[in-house]
């Protein structure tokens, strides 16, 4: 998988490639996809909900430029694949999911791999998470028509945050750097991609 699918590729970051080298992924697909865990694409993890493909998780990762002792906000914890990759590479993470069930059975793998720095809440992600913010880093991991004016107050001056942004059936992977308070700050566009998308206040409606 790391080198067909991730150095193949372009991704570069030594430290993203040896920890997607090392996290069983086939922990956090269900029982009846084992045989897919590092199939190059998404798959399906149930309640409608995807993991995400091995390249995109790499790609966003990449794309946060962690050195280590950063604290980072991810919205749309799901199968926790993405959360055990940030937990392995930062200080500490902050994770929200919308659907309860979910995040039960993701903090229950991260438990298993002994992955203790990682702080759960169910709710609205696109509010963020005021009482523990600012942060270094922030990653959505659904798709939303803007990036959510909460999540950018809630990011250090200096940080990155990372989202899929555009209409639901297709979006563009966007970086944004925050130059100044509250809100000010730049972004590029990284690649076309397609996530589900982010069910609440800064995103969509259900169905
Ligand atoms: N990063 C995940 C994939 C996430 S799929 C992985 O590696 O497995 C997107 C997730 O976002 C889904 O689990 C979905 O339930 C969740 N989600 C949708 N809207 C949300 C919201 N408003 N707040 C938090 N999570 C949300």
């Amino acid at each position: 998988m790391v080198e067909e699918q991730l150095i193949r590729r372009g991704i570069r970051d030594s430290r993203v490639l040896r920890v997607m080298g090392t996290l069983p992924r086939e922990h956090f697909v269900p029982e009846q996809l084992q045989r897919y865990a590092y199939y190059d694409g998404p798959l399906e993890i149930g309640a409608g909900q995807t993991i995400s493909q091995p390249y995109m998780v790499a790609l966003m990762t990449e794309a946060l430029e962690l050195r280590g002792d950063e604290r980072v906000l991810e919205i749309g914890t799901g199968s926790g694949y993405q959360t055990a990759v940030l937990a392995s590479l930062v200080y500490e993470v902050y994770t929200i999911e919308r659907i309860r069930d979910l995040q039960e059975e993701a903090r229950k793998r991260l438990t298993a791999l002994g992955l203790t720095n990682v702080h759960f809440r169910v709710g609205d992600g696109s509010l963020g998470w005021s009482e523990a913010s600012p942060f270094d880093r922030i990653l959505v991991t659904a798709a939303v028509p803007d990036l959510p004016p909460p999540l950018k107050q809630q990011l250090k001056v200096g940080g990155i945050l990372v989202a899929p942004v555009g209409p639901r059936w297709g979006q563009i992977l966007i970086r944004w750097k925050k130059h100044g308070e509250p809100d000010q700050g730049s972004a590029e566009e990284l690649t076309d991609c397609a996530f589900v998308p982010l069910v609440g206040r800064w995103g969509y409606r259900e169905g």
